[in-house]
């Protein structure tokens, strides 16, 4: 029997710094005229689509599918600018654990995130992450998390020819949504404190686990193995 790992990406796997704003910013500037701070958008655990549609309507801009890709265009552009900073870094744990999973045959891992798929590349290639996940689930697919579990699932059909039961698939992440989009699809999850979230206010949410963080590999293959 083999166990799917869907991975969320930030403050989860990495952490950018602030990156993602500061590349909203200018985007928001140079293609729309708007200069904003965006420290007022709900970003943690929200897809890009959101947080785009989220900017369109507190900055008057009409949201449109053209307005959407012009602004992704702008903000995937800024981005690696961004991602050059000392604040972005992996989070601790993450390096060997993605590792000893890829070298599982019983294992197989994915993303699970609200980037959208040109952005998770970017970020992730950054810190030579990204060869890790064949495949993955991403704010192309929806505007909404809870929407993402079943193209996660329907890929790894692809991938793997295994249809993964929902009881043999961990969906990893550091907020209350990615709690939620798991158990959407009957789940286990693994909630992380790594992001925007303490362990106290993740457990309130009931993930099948929680950690402080990924720095533990004992604990954290002892609960995937326990499945
Ligand atoms: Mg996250």
């Amino acid at each position: 029997m083999k166990t799917l790992l869907l991975w969320d990406i930030d403050g989860t796997l990495i952490t950018s710094g602030g990156a993602g704003i500061r590349a909203l910013r200018p985007a928001l500037h140079d293609l729309f005229g708007i200069t904003a701070a965006l420290d007022d958008i709900d970003y943690a655990g929200r897809t890009d689509r959101h947080i785009f549609r989220q900017i369109f309507v507190r900055h008057g801009i009409p949201d449109t599918e053209e307005n959407f890709l012009r602004y992704l265009d702008g903000y995937i552009a800024k981005l690696p600018g961004e991602l050059a900073n000392p604040n972005a870094y992996v989070l601790p744990g993450v390096p060997v654990l993605l590792a000893a999973a890829a070298k599982r045959p019983d294992l197989t891992q994915a993303l699970l995130t609200g980037n959208v798929c040109r952005a998770a590349r970017v970020k992730l290639a950054h810190h030579g992450l990204w060869d890790f996940f064949p495949f993955g689930a991403f704010a192309d697919d929806s505007e909404h998390r809870n929407d993402l579990g079943p193209h996660a699932l329907r890929r790894a059909r692809e991938h793997t020819g295994v249809d993964f039961p929902p009881g043999r698939v961990w969906v990893i992440g550091d907020t209350p949504h990615d709690i939620a989009c798991g158990r959407a699809i009957g789940a286990r999850t693994l909630a992380v404190a790594t992001g925007s979230h303490t362990v106290a206010a993740l457990a309130e949410h009931q993930p099948t686990a929680v950690l402080s963080d990924l720095n533990d590999a004992a604990a954290f293959w002892r609960l995937i193995d326990a499945v």
